[in-house]
């Protein structure tokens, strides 16, 4: 083939050269690639991108490119309204879910408690991370973007921040979660859901400190981890505030934060049988 004109847009410029940033630039495609050949030979995941338009027209991922052509890449959730053409994954994820990689743990330890279904394990290796991931139709949350190239691989993020606390400010931001959050309903440490207990039911296996101060307890459902509101709760519920600052008190007192539905109840990260560092 020939030389095509490629500009891509946003923070799709995070996986480019400075100088390709923001602007339209040339370049020579050694043979007939189809765009998504071409997008990530560039160094761009094809997950990260949406919407892909060639001389204006809205193509997909297989259209294979023409000497001259004009290419336009759009970022998943580029705030530009692109509602009337189509993006080139036909079907978005229903029901947000997340696999984090290996080098996510305290991320994805986050998203738990958030209350979003993060699966991670620290002994997966790529290929069975992405495979799974397909599999359960997860988000795959990296550092890599290599891992995202995978040709099976249809949704995936790479993170940008390197601290715990800002990826998940990240990820809560970039896919639009604040509305979707269900703090402390789900295990920090294996991911399932918490339930309440009685006081009753667990006493004996309390700290006498802990059965003197508090009242309301959950279990893990899956690995019967027991919660309570410790002392980290309060800090924990800054962490889910959009905000920051004053604001984080108020929202604590927002009844739709302390008034949960029926059925849906927070627990405390902390943990007897967790150790120190579990708490994030
Ligand atoms: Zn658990």
């Amino acid at each position: 083939m020939g030389s095509i004109s490629i500009r891509f847009y946003a923070e799709l410029g995070d996986f480019l050269p400075v100088e390709r940033r923001g602007r339209e630039f040339e370049h020579v495609c050694p043979g007939r690639d189809s765009v998504k050949d071409v997008i990530e030979g560039l160094g761009v995941p094809h997950t990260e991108v949406d919407l892909v338009l060639v001389n204006g027209e809205p193509v997909g991922f297989d259209h294979h490119l023409s000497e001259g052509d004009r290419v336009s890449v759009y970022p998943v959730f580029e705030a530009l309204d692109i509602s009337a053409v189509k993006s080139v994954r036909s079907q978005p994820l229903r029901v947000v879910r997340f696999a984090a990689d290996v080098h996510l743990g305290r991320l994805a330890r986050y998203l738990r408690l958030a209350g979003f279904d993060t699966l991670y394990r620290n002994d997966w290796d790529d290929r069975e991370l992405a495979e799974t991931a397909v599999r359960e139709h997860r988000i795959i949350l990296t550092r890599d973007r290599g891992l995202l190239m995978r040709s099976i691989v249809t949704h995936g993020y790479v993170v940008r921040e390197t601290l715990p606390r800002a990826q998940l400010v990240e990820v809560l931001g970039r896919f639009d979660l604040w509305g979707l959050l269900r703090p402390f309903t789900r295990c920090s440490v294996c991911n399932d859901c918490v339930e309440p207990v009685t006081k009753a039911e667990i006493v004996s296996e309390l700290p006498a400190r802990t059965a003197r101060y508090y009242q309301e307890f959950w279990r893990c459902t899956g690995c019967g981890r027991l919660y309570w509101r410790g002392p980290h709760y309060r800090s924990l519920m800054k962490l889910f505030s959009p905000d920051a600052g004053p604001s984080d008190f108020r929202r604590l007192s927002d009844p739709r934060l302390t008034e949960l539905p029926p059925g849906e109840q927070r627990h405390s990260d902390e943990c007897e049988y967790s150790h120190g560092d579990d708490t994030p």
